[in-house]
């Protein structure tokens, strides 16, 4: 077995398990005698003493054949009253087989919105951890039936990689409808192969999470990739795998040579930044000098007004922003310590020109280092 493996199964004490639609469901609806092999698997994790935070679709695909919809839904409220229908088919099905086993499922269902409000992402956190700590098995979902687009996640890859973020998860493991992340279409191209493991997420690895054969879930392979960057972000690696293989659970616990295991590129952040670099929402860009760009992605430094190039979106203080190069290719994200057109007016000066430019003045930097995490390597994009 590859050593990273070896080294991150080998110790998982606590792992979100996300299950998409198309391992839980068919044509017809709720694929319940899947659902109850997964839940039983899950039982077994929980008996071993590896903690379990479920984050499942299927609501969906549950409540639709009750609106006489064949196919997928077509309107966001169609899919919504769906998945109002489909929710407590879902629990009910989780429910029966956690009775059974002794055990206790509680359903959590979150929007993006309640985790982009630090208030609520504590309280969602605090919710999630006593349910833990008295051995109950949270199941997430979206909470379909609110959300309107621009607070959707859209896709509960999307949320298990926030889940999984917010409780500091050791692994990802999503469990979809193929074997893992393939370098192209197996269907159509005879050298696609599957991928064993994911050192660095590369331009040439998003772009083949494109023509990877997807799942017939919501997001297909694409979203998982962008999960699995996400989660690396946190400091979580991630594991796709096909949950419609039987024992597939116990195999990833034993470390068996199953899916494409997807390293992390930082180590854990602390708490506060896995939730600036995941759960906060960018209202705008602010773009940077090449040097501003070196002292913040090589030097560690805070960003201070003097490297700003331009300043767009609408944000006040406080609002998370993505912190860019020249080009707007964004390397950063943080918290601004002033506002868009504050930023705009003092941008290029020097720190002690801010008090005369603005009448006033909050701090030098723009962005505090502590409030600001980096994304993707800027180094490179320098170099080209
Ligand atoms: N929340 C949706 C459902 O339960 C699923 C979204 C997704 O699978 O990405 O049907």
């Amino acid at each position: 077995m590859n050593r990273a493996r070896k080294e991150i199964l080998g110790r998982l004490k606590r792992i979100v398990i996300k299950i998409g639609s198309g391992v839980i469901s068919t044509a017809e609806g709720l694929d319940e005698v899947m659902l109850s092999r997964l839940a039983e698997d899950i039982c077994d994790l929980r008996e071993q003493g590896i903690e379990v935070i479920l984050v499942s679709s299927g609501a969906v695909a549950a409540g639709r054949s009750s609106l006489g919809i064949g196919g997928r839904p077509q309107t966001i409220p169609q899919k919504q009253a769906a998945a109002a229908i489909g929710q407590p088919r879902i629990m009910r099905a989780y429910k029966e087989v956690f009775t059974r086993r002794n055990r206790v499922a509680a359903q959590v269902l979150l929007t993006r919105d309640d985790l982009s409000n630090r208030r609520r992402y504590l309280n969602a956190h605090n919710t999630l951890d006593t349910l833990i700590e008295y051995g109950v098995t949270p199941i997430v979902n979206e909470n379909d039936t609110v959300v309107v687009e621009e607070i959707r996640f859209g896709d509960n890859d999307n949320l298990s990689a926030l889940v999984a973020s917010l409780m500091a998860a050791d692994l990802l493991l999503i469990l979809s409808d193929v074997d893992g992340f393939y370098s192209g279409d197996p269907g159509c191209d005879k050298n696609a192969q599957l991928l064993p493991l994911i050192e660095r997420m590369t331009p040439e690895i998003e772009a083949m999470a494109g023509t990877s054969r997807g799942s017939l879930g919501t997001g297909g392979m694409q979203t998982k990739v962008q999960a699995a960057q996400k989660a690396g972000l946190a400091g979580v690696p991630t594991l796709i795998v096909n949950g419609r293989v039987a024992g597939i659970l116990t195999q990833v616990v034993e470390g068996g040579d199953v899916g494409s295991l997807f390293l992390a590129s930082s180590s854990k952040l602390n708490a506060r930044k896995r939730w600036i670099a995941l759960s906060m929402q960018p209202n705008g860009r602010i773009l940077l000098d090449e040097g501003a760009v070196r002292a913040v992605a090589e030097a560690g430094k805070s960003l201070l007004p003097t490297g700003i190039v331009s300043v767009d979106g609408e944000f006040g203080r406080g609002d998370a922003v993505h912190i860019c190069d020249r080009n707007a290719v964004p390397f950063a994200i943080g918290v601004a310590n002033y506002t868009c057109s504050e930023l705009e007016q003092i941008k290029g000066h020097r720190c002690a020109e801010i008090e005369q430019i603005l009448g006033y003045q909050y701090r030098d930097e723009a962005v505090y280092r502590d409030n600001l995490v980096l994304i993707r390597d800027a180094a490179e994009e320098l170099e080209a």
